[in-house]
């Protein structure tokens, strides 16, 4: 593909809060990157309820079954009015099976330096899927608390086939899978014993293959987080890892995130709306600009989506622009017009 390929559908969902702020910066950028998407732009989270009484409103859905690709600000769940996550629906509706999140040191000097780190979550199964209820006892009716985790032998081999093809793909040396078969031995362990029949029978010899248990692994990335490569786990622990993992290079506003299925494939900033700063035009950008670049390396323009991450570096190491959470003064467009021009 070139400059002169034709345009490739897209949606585009501002989201809330900082949302639209990180979205404009973002969009100024691509466009600036002459990128070759022809925007579908939608609601969805509180701006859908607000727009339309619907935090995922058909609209939006047709827009994404057809364009098969998003481009996605943060979404507020409405609280109370039995409103579920608009981001669980949207994994669940289009079977964003993996959650790919890749953590890199851009601005060195920090805690820890020379991170290069990948995540791959299962998405779509697990322990945060939300099975769950409380049993009444004695008249209190939360007296115990139930949820129910659930694996599947074909969504175990989906994810770690992902994980070890994109491994492969990326060129990366070895694949940590991230489980606790010591104790809950039927729902990772199927999971564990997956991974190690998929790498026995397709990688061996062309990946190093290692097991960690998840307890362990959240002490080694503090210990030692140069050990590790791509990591890959269960939904729940993925979660949960994957803020430490965002923690060792500069917080969440330097965390991108990619949600992705057979047909479909949603980016993200791994961060929230952050309603204490929305509108104040403070947010930093760039989770969601690098968001962008791994969703231009899904289409086959990894050209531009390097080029996009070495304008982001240069713009924070070279001319030292840096919104308020990496310690610098600059706003949203401030950091954004100098990336532009290193663009
Ligand atoms: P949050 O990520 O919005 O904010 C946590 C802290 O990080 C806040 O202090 C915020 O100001 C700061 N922060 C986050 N992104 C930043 C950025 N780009 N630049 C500078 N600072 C940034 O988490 P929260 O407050 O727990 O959640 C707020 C809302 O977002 C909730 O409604 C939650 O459900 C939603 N949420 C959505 C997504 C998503 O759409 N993927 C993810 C997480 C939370």
């Amino acid at each position: 593909m070139n400059s002169t390929s034709p345009p490739i559908a897209a949606t585009l969902i501002p989201g809330d809060g900082i949302g639209p702020e990180i979205t404009a910066a973002t969009l100024e950028a691509l466009d600036a990157l002459g990128a070759p998407f022809k925007w579908d732009q939608q609601v969805a989270g509180m701006a859908g309820v607000n727009a339309c009484g619907d935090p995922l409103p058909p609209a939006c859905l047709d827009s994404i079954r057809s364009s098969k690709l998003a481009l996605k600000g943060p979404l507020e769940t409405p609280i109370g009015g039995g409103y579920r996550s608009s981001n669980v629906r949207l994994r669940e509706e289009f079977k964003l099976y993996a959650n790919l999140r890749p953590a890199r040191t851009i601005v060195p000097g920090g805690r820890y330096d020379n991170i290069d780190l990948v995540l791959v979550r299962e998405n779509n199964e697990g322990l945060y899927m939300g099975y769950e209820h409380f049993i009444p006892i004695d008249g209190d009716p939360h007296a115990v608390g139930m949820s129910t985790g659930i694996n599947t032998r074909q969504g175990c081999r989906r994810i770690v086939h992902f994980a070890f093809e994109y491994a492969l793909r990326k060129g990366r040396k070895k694949v940590t899978v991230v489980h606790k078969a010591n104790i809950m031995k039927a729902l990772t362990g199927i999971f564990l014993e997956t991974a190690r029949e998929i790498y026995e029978a397709q990688y061996k010899g062309r990946l190093e293959f290692e097991e960690v248990i998840v307890d362990a692994c959240a002490m080694k990335l503090v210990m030692n987080p140069w050990q590790f490569d791509v990591l890959v786990t269960t939904n729940l622990f993925g979660d949960i890892l994957s803020d430490e993992i965002a923690g060792l290079v500069g917080g969440l506003g330097m965390a991108p995130g990619a949600n992705i299925g057979e047909h479909a494939a949603i980016f993200e900033a791994v961060h929230g709306s952050a309603p204490d700063i929305a509108g104040k035009g403070i947010a930093n950008p760039i989770a969601l600009m690098l968001a962008a670049a791994m969703m231009l390396d899904h289409v086959n323009r990894p050209d531009l989506g390097d080029r996009l991450r070495k304008a982001i570096d240069a713009t924070l190491n070279v001319d030292q622009v840096r919104t308020g959470d990496l310690g610098g003064k600059a706003s949203t467009r401030e950091f954004t017009a100098a990336l532009v021009q290193r663009i």
